[in-house]
């Protein structure tokens, strides 16, 4: 999730937000400005109304923020990597760089986003009661904190729904997880419940844009993002549990191809690629110390006019922002780190400090597949 504005770090873990939360909050302070408040309250000052709609949208926001941070904190409790917290278009989003090692720390990260929506909601809730006196500018505090305790439990309730990636269906995955010490057939199962809530939210904001109006739209939207991110995660485990403990050496593409950093686009076009079979390109200085890496794709983008003026190393990735792997390390730990790169490759240097591989998705899946072949084989002849 990209994030276009930083606002700080929690335990040392970037937060920030993404565009698309201004939608949200436009929404959700129009929603209290406009028809909450004014019903609940009538009677005050329209900019009084906007006032606590946009504070008590803030709060919102904070109390989100305070539901992503307690998941990240306790993964990391647990020495689960956390990359970034992110407040986006559908609430917010903590991105873990791993796994739950065990079916009780996956438990345990879920559980506590709900149960500190929850928390939250208590002390929203008890709040409005203490400071409800019955009249006066008070009431529209009061009315703004029985709202955010509202929707406080119903968010805790809609991510208690067990169905991935929803924090309810990672409890049901931890659980059957639990029962079966099946990893892989608990995240199908989960994931699964995550397809059919998917579609039934589609279904549901389809009717409701048919019958109330677009509002929704945003379920269509939220199904769907919901049934991508069950796929998601279905094929993502699938990937890891074939990987087991491959290492990099095993399906890195040894001995790449390295060119000057100073060459041109030209010169690789015309005078080299087609004797090369391969996507990524490495560029290194006149010392031969590495700078960079490119690809084809990024070759591509270069119009031909223009392949003469432009350096290899204009079209490059800095080293700085490519993953670097060992030979000898597990794939499963370096898919993360290829995820989140630019181009989705890794370099791999020996010890002294060589390149001596490149590992791209496409040997990765290359792998996986030869992988599935060959125990689909066994297992046909071992019955
Ligand atoms: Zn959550």
């Amino acid at each position: 999730m990209n994030q276009n504005l930083r606002l700080g770090k929690i335990a040392g873990i970037p937060v920030g937000l993404n565009w698309s939360v201004l939608f949200v909050f436009v929404l959700f302070a129009w929603e209290l400005a406009g028809l909450v408040l004014p019903q609940d309250q009538p009677g005050h000052p329209v900019a009084l109304y906007w006032l606590a709609g946009s504070v008590t949208t803030v709060l919102l926001f904070a109390s989100l923020l305070a539901h992503e941070a307690a998941h990240a904190l306790v993964a990391k409790r647990h020495g689960i990597a956390v990359r970034s917290i992110t407040l986006w278009l559908f609430g917010g989003v903590s991105e873990l760089e791993g796994e739950a090692l065990t079916p009780g720390v996956e438990f345990r990260v879920a559980i506590v986003g709900p149960l500190t929506s929850f928390a939250v909601a208590l002390v929203a809730g008890s709040c409005a009661l203490l400071l409800n006196d019955g009249s006066g500018t008070i009431q529209v505090v009061v009315a703004s904190l029985g709202w955010l305790a509202w929707i406080n439990v119903l968010l805790a309730g809609f991510n208690l729904v067990p169905a991935a990636p929803l924090d309810g269906g990672r409890i049901l995955r931890a659980a059957l997880w639990h029962r079966s010490g099946d990893r892989v057939g608990a995240t199908t199962t989960a994931s699964r419940c995550g397809e059919v809530f998917g579609y039934a939210l589609v279904a549901l904001g389809v009717l409701e844009c048919l019958t109330v109006g677009l509002i929704g739209l945003w379920f269509v939207f939220l199904g769907w993002f919901l049934l991508s991110a069950a796929r998601a995660e279905q094929t993502d485990v699938l990937l890891r549990s074939s990987l087991g403990d491959v290492q990099v050496h095993d399906l890195m593409t040894a001995d790449p191809i390295t060119f000057p950093a100073t060459g041109t686009v030209a010169e690789l076009v015309d005078q080299r690629l087609h004797h090369y079979h391969f996507g990524t390109y490495p560029l290194v200085d006149p010392d031969g110390r590495l700078v960079g890496v490119t690809t084809l794709g990024r070759i591509r983008r270069v119009p031909p006019e223009h392949r003469a003026m432009t350096r290899l190393v204009d079209t490059a990735v800095p080293l700085d922002h490519v993953p670097v792997a060992a030979p000898d390390e597990p794939v499963v730990g370096l898919l993360n780190r290829m995820q989140a790169a630019p181009d989705g490759r890794a370099l791999v240097v020996d010890r002294t400090g060589r390149l001596v591989g490149i590992v791209s998705p496409s040997d990765v899946a290359r792998f996986v597949q030869v992988a599935t072949l060959g125990s689909q084989g066994r297992s046909a002849t071992g019955h």
